[in-house]
């Protein structure tokens, strides 16, 4: 697996904002949507693309477009819906699936209560939509299934990653097929499996507590 942290100055100035104690649900939701198409920006840096011409006023110039199949965009259930915006206004054609995934609080392990995929991904670009990357329990269940229905590249975008959820996802994806993008690699997790100094529950911050 592949880590790039996309620590340029305005992702930190947001991310700054976004950890804030004081930062309200409104003011939240903006900042993970601009984040979100910060940190989009980097991760579909090695989209693939094909060669074409187009027909200026002027002349003809060679450029480039997606190519075919399009990409495919799974936010997680549930804060992952808080980046869907920002990720559909820069890749407006791609289709979008779903995956719901609860973490036990006590044994912190994730499962999937919901799932929406197509059930083949042959050739296809995959960006996972995930803003904490905890445990990694998460992104290892959906990774791995996105990985069997046979994606060609699965890139997980997350505003906030633990040391101990990129460990794992590493040991279990060897190759570059699979990357991870995030804003930052915090210090550690806590014993309930929150990241520290993170920002709290992402859930909870972009929707309120239920
Ligand atoms: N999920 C969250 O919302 N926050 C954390 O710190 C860890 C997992």
């Amino acid at each position: 697996m592949r880590t790039l942290l996309a620590d340029h100055p305005l992702v930190t100035h947001k991310l700054t904002l976004l950890r804030d104690e004081s930062t309200d649900t409104a003011t939240f939701r903006i900042l993970t949507d601009e984040l979100v198409t910060l940190l989009a920006y980097e991760a579909t840096r090695e989209i693939r693309v094909t060669e074409v011409s187009v027909t200026t006023p002027v002349g003809v110039a060679t450029g480039f477009r997606l190519s075919d199949p399009k990409p495919l965009i799974v936010p997680v259930l549930r804060a992952g819906i808080g980046m869907l915006d920002g990720m559909t206004r820069l890749l407006p054609m791609a289709s979008v699936g779903f995956v719901g995934m609860v973490r036990d609080e006590e044994s912190l392990v994730a499962s999937t209560y919901a799932n929406r995929l197509p059930a083949r991904l042959d050739g296809r670009e995959v960006f996972v939509l995930d803003p904490m990357l905890a445990t990694g329990g998460t992104l290892l269940t959906v990774i791995t299934s996105l990985c069997d229905r046979g994606a060609a590249a699965v890139t997980a975008i997350c505003l906030l990653a633990a040391p101990e959820g990129l460990a794992k996802l590493d040991a279990a994806f060897p190759d570059d097929s699979v990357r991870v993008i995030t804003g930052a690699i915090d210090d550690r997790l806590n014993d309930k499996g929150y990241i520290v100094p993170g920002l709290g529950d992402a859930g909870d911050r972009l929707f309120g507590e239920i």
